[in-house]
């Protein structure tokens, strides 16, 4: 892909973000409903699509974010990115305290 054509690939996602954006801002609530109905479907199975591309291989190993010199240990920066936005930003309930990565654990603080 050239240049031109990813400037202009990565622009019309980047709209596409804003109209979305500013339809959960300001949209009244049937719109949003529809709206949701039909993107929301596009969105998960987006957010599939990439994820099933990054589906570490039998040795653990992104094969998408792996080179031939340097192998990417799973989970790469896309797992972890669909992790902090579609579990940990709240999108989702939170999972058991037991079934949370430890770096999300956080111990109570005694208030002084
Ligand atoms: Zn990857």
């Amino acid at each position: 892909m050239d240049e031109i054509l990813g400037q202009v690939l990565r622009n019309a996602v980047w709209e596409r973000l804003d109209v979305l954006t500013e339809l959960a801002d300001r949209a009244d609530a049937p719109s949003l409903l529809s709206v949701a109905r039909s993107e929301l479907p596009r969105l998960t199975e987006g957010w599939r699509a990439l994820l099933t591309a990054h589906e570490p291989d039998e040795r653990g190993h992104c094969p998408e974010c792996s080179t031939r010199w340097r192998q990417r240990k799973a989970p790469c920066s896309v797992w972890r990115s669909a992790y902090e936005h579609l579990v940990a930003g709240g999108l989702a309930p939170r999972p058991a305290r037991h079934l949370r990565p430890a770096h999300m654990v956080r111990t109570a603080v005694p208030v002084p």
